[in-house]
């Protein structure tokens, strides 16, 4: 689904509703993190503002994940909230390529693309099933969210992980 930029021009700054939704394979294959995924849910304004365009609103979906932690599998609803300023490519200058505005290439504001890049950067690179996941014990491969256990590794510097096998063979 596209935006015609001509019919934010005759608006005059009344904000034009729309809605879409994100195919979810394509999103899935493209995130390796992502092991499933509902349609993504959009909602949005755009409105021409000034010599500016622009579009707000939020994606949602359910996202399936894996524990980077524990290994857990786990679904989360994700809310992403976005947020685009444009300007004709013709009007921005040059020391404003750097700039959040992004240069208007045709009539249309293309917004699958736009939203896909944008769901995509908000999906996290090591995914937790909690903020504060325990993870599996690296000695015993419990899941330490379920059960404690009373290995001691779990505090030992690197640097002296070699030292603290030397004593233990030592016994
Ligand atoms: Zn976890
Ligand atoms: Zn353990």
């Amino acid at each position: 689904m596209n935006i015609k930029i001509a019919d934010l021009d005759r608006r005059e700054g009344e904000p034009l509703a729309f809605r879409l939704t994100l195919d979810p394979d394509e999103l899935k294959a493209r995130h390796q993190e992502i092991r499933g995924l509902t349609p993504v849910e959009t909602k949005g304004e755009a409105a021409k503002l000034g010599d500016l365009y622009y579009i707000n609103g939020d994606m949602q979906a359910d996202v399936k994940f894996v524990c980077a932690r524990c290994l857990r599998p786990f679904e989360q609803h994700v809310a992403i909230p976005f947020s685009e300023t444009f300007a004709p490519a013709e009007s921005l200058l040059a020391d404003e390529e750097d700039s959040e505005i992004l240069p208007l290439e045709s009539d249309e504001i293309e917004l699958a693309p736009l939203l896909q890049e944008n769901f995509l950067l908000d999906i996290p690179a090591f995914p937790l099933c909690e903020d504060d996941c325990k993870g599996l014990c690296p000695t015993c491969g419990v899941n330490r969210n379920e059960q404690p256990c009373s290995c001691k590794n779990e505090r030992i510097d690197p640097r002296l992980a070699g030292l603290a096998d030397f004593f233990k063979d030592s016994k």
